[in-house]
């Protein structure tokens, strides 16, 4: 064992052959633990808030991605330790319950770590500190509910969701056009919404990207728009009204199973077989026709004879849809979708008012819009941009902002961001801990503290003096008891996140406070690492 120092002097030890050590055991576990923990947050610190860097991340088989949210960062990250895992898991399940506020949640973890490491030095038993996090989680989770406010919209008025998807964005690369994109996410959300129910489903809404054009070109399209172009060069580009057979069944004839043998020694016998599957073709094709379709769309595809036989009979085909695109075409034009042809009837045809064929650049790209659909209760969000790697990342910060607007319609309380309702709660748990007499009233102090992180963060990373910025604003709501002022990250000029219309979902912030305590409560708990050892 030996002692070394750092670059900023602090001293930290080596331990000798810790690679043959595979069992860490007390005190030494939670610390080997911790500054697991503690690493994979300080990665995903400098991405928090509008001004937070991004992230470069290559594959092993040479992908880029650039992005700045923290689950995908997480989850491209090849993370060998288990603890470092379960950072990410916590990432993923934040993105998984609401979408948005991942980065966040792996900070205050990092921080609630950190702090735990100093109680742990001074003495305090792991299960004292988990125990005054868990209190002092709850305080700051009913403090949250004091501070938030409601905020009224209707299928009309949607200022207040674009506002809100709006601060979400304003921290993703795409802040360029975020007034642009937040509209176009709240409008598709509302286009899928139950508002009676208060219930969104977000897999009607299909994202779909294209390279070419620029970011303004991207629209929302009430319809489904697919990757797919039409089977033959000369059929039609644009149906009007057309009538849509969905099929999941083959334009083929029946294939022999391996069991059977047919035996062909003549020509004439080959001619008639060769007849019998032309007639197979054209009795599927006028099945398709005698209902009244004047679309097909198929999940599987068909060979050229067929091609050319449905191009002949004058019947458009659309052919490899994938099985989500036709579940969402099915919805989306009212139709059923058929697995043989027999069950073919008019009723499960699927209706819609236009199909059009869009050619892109100069290449031989083409898409496919389903629109004017009879139940227009599945959209397209239809991107454009540059570069693929720009297109995912809208991908990712469209999904956030999808997750946003969906939280409002379910609860529509909101608390302001830019860290403010993190020092309000920070000051209320501070407060609160001179109620607890037993130690635990230190780790509840170390929640107000690592709550702190957050507005410091945002202020280390928009170029601000951190410690300043965040004593100023915090005496600033002491004394003028507003629990809206953040961190001015844009320099707009006032510290009132009210004026500046920074707004976080008040499901979102408790979430992420809750989450943080559980992983941080599981971390500590656990104090002998058992592993494999190798043979
Ligand atoms: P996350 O993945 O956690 O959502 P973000 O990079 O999106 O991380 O950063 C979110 C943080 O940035 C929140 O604390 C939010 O309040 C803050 N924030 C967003 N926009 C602004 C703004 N215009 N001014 C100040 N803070 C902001
Ligand atoms: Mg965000």
């Amino acid at each position: 064992m030996a002692l070394a120092f750092d670059e900023f002097g602090r001293p930290f030890i080596i331990l000798k052959e810790q690679e043959q050590k595979t069992r860490l055991r007390g005190l030494d576990a939670q610390r080997a633990n911790i500054s697991a923990g503690r690493a994979v947050a300080r990665i995903l610190r400098t991405s928090l808030g509008p001004k937070g860097m991004d992230k470069m991340l290559q594959s092993p088989d040479g992908d880029v991605i650039i992005t700045n949210d923290g689950a995908t960062i997480l989850e491209q990250m090849d993370v060998d330790n288990q603890i470092a895992k379960l950072m990410v898991e916590l990432s993923r399940s934040q993105d998984y319950e609401i979408g948005d506020g991942t980065t966040g949640v792996v900070v205050m973890a990092g921080a609630l770590l950190e702090q735990a490491e100093k109680l742990l030095e001074r003495g305090i038993h792991p299960i004292r500190i988990a125990e005054g996090y868990e209190m002092a989680s709850r305080i700051a989770f009913e403090h949250l509910e004091r501070i938030s406010q409601k905020f009224e919209f209707s299928a009309t008025d949607i200022e207040p969701l674009v506002q809100t998807c709006m601060t979400t964005l304003s921290s993703k690369i795409v802040n360029r056009c975020k007034r642009m994109l937040a509209e176009i996410a709240v409008k598709a959300v509302l286009a899928v919404a139950d508002l009676d129910r208060k219930d969104v489903n977000l897999d009607l809404i299909k994202v779909e990207g294209k390279v070419g054009g620029k970011l303004e070109d991207t629209e929302l399209i009430y319809g489904i728009v697919v990757d797919k172009d039409m089977s033959h060069p000369q059929m039609p580009k644009r149906i009007e009204n057309a009538k849509i057979a969905i099929l999941t069944c083959p334009f083929e004839p029946p294939k022999p199973k391996t069991k059977h043998k047919v035996d062909i020694d003549t020509v004439e016998k080959f001619q008639t077989l060769r007849q019998q599957e032309q007639q197979y073709f054209d009795d599927m094709v006028q099945k398709c026709k005698d209902v009244g379709a004047t679309l097909v769309i198929c999940q599987w595809g068909f060979d050229d004879e067929a091609n050319h036989l449905l191009m002949h009979r004058n019947l458009p085909a659309v052919r490899w849809v994938g099985g989500v695109e036709l579940e969402l075409i099915a919805i989306a034009t009212g139709g059923r979708i058929v697995p043989r042809f027999q069950e073919l009837t008019p009723e499960k045809l699927g209706k819609a008012g236009l199909v059009r064929e869009k050619s892109f650049g100069t290449t031989k790209d083409r898409m496919l819009y389903i629109e004017q659909c009879a139940n227009s209760r599945a959209v397209t969000i239809f991107i454009r941009g540059g570069n693929k790697m720009m297109i995912e990342e809208t991908k990712r910060s469209l999904h956030d902002a999808l997750c946003v607007a969906r939280n409002l319609i379910r609860n529509n309380s909101i608390v302001y961001g830019g860290g403010s309702a993190e020092i309000s709660c920070s000051i209320a748990v501070d407060a609160a801990a001179d109620r607890y007499p037993g130690v635990e009233q230190y780790a509840i102090r170390s929640l107000a503290e690592a709550l702190d992180s957050i507005p410091l963060a945002l202020a280390e990373n928009s170029g601000l003096q951190p410690i300043n910025t965040l004593t100023a604003v915090k005496s600033q709501q002491v004394k003028e008891n507003n629990p809206f002022c953040g961190i001015d990250c844009n320099d707009v000029g006032t510290n009132d996140m009210k004026e500046q219309n920074v707004f976080e979902t008040l499901i979102g912030k408790q979430q992420q406070i809750l989450l943080a305590t559980q992983v941080v409560k599981m971390i500590l708990k656990i104090d002998d690492v058992i592993a494999p050892s190798d043979y």
